[in-house]
């Protein structure tokens, strides 16, 4: 019953193998951390779920296609990372309603999505804002209704809170896990924070030099000696 699921693979930067036997299922639904301190393979990790690093070796599966060789692009998941990359010169509306007409979408369906998605994240009212008359949480915030509105089939999330100050931090990850369960979408997240993955996943996936040390809930975790 995995939705996205890692086999056997090998992921490479030239001669040097950053992970070198991954083998990793992520349920529908789910919000999954990838824990573990600098350079254990996480960004990479995530880079070849979203397509933009070609594995040396192994598959992988999205929604039960084999998507090891299909770009990005065609893969249907959502990229939200710390550098929310929102346009600055568009105002929060056309910086969710972008992507949706890239897609050519009818106006009513663009307006009605874009609301939709901005309500979701709480952000109802801040339609003309520009990103830069917003609040660091509230950038956030859009930033992750961007991807939202495109209804990706996993949205990944690299350090989505680390450029946040601590009471925002704790703030969001509150609302990351309601937008969450209130989606119903697959997220998986990166974070070298071990209280955030422990009070915001499902499951979480302990990495150490590009292998999976430890993987289980919270509870699981904790409960190890
Ligand atoms: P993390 O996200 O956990 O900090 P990374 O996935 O970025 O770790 O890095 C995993 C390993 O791959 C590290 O040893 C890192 O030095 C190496 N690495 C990451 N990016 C590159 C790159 N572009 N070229 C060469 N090596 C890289
Ligand atoms: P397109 O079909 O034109 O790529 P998308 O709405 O899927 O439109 O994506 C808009 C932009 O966001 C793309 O140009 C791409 O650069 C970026 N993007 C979206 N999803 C991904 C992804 N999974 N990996 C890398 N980039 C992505």
């Amino acid at each position: 019953n995995a939705f996205v699921s890692l086999s056997d693979l090998t992921l490479s930067y030239g001669q040097t193998v950053a992970v070198p036997d991954l083998n990793l299922d992520i349920r529908k639904g789910e919000l999954i951390a990838l824990l573990g301190p600098s350079g254990c393979g996480k960004t990479t990790t995530m880079r070849a779920i979203a397509g933009l690093l070609t594995p040396t070796g192994g598959k992988i599966m999205i929604d039960g296609a084999d998507v090891t060789r299909t770009p990005a692009n065609k893969r249907g998941i959502g990229l939200v990372f710390q550098s929310y990359a929102l346009f600055p010169h568009l105002s929060a509306f056309e910086n969710v309603a972008f992507g949706l007409r890239l897609r050519k979408l009818p106006d009513a369906q663009v307006r009605a999505k874009t609301e939709a998605g901005m309500a979701t994240v709480g952000l109802k009212g801040f339609e003309a804002r520009k990103p830069a008359e917003m609040s660091g949480g509230q950038q956030q915030r859009l930033a992750l209704a961007r991807s939202l509105v495109m209804e990706p089939k996993v949205l990944l999330l690299d350090e989505p809170l680390s450029n946040l100050d601590a009471r925002l931090r704790l703030e969001m990850r509150n609302e990351l896990q309601r937008v969450q369960k209130d989606t119903g979408i697959t997220m998986v997240f990166v974070t070298h924070d071990q209280s955030e993955a422990l009070a915001l996943a499902d499951r979480v996936v302990l990495m150490k030099d590009g292998r999976i040390e430890q993987l289980g809930s919270p509870s699981e975790l904790y409960a190890e000696p």
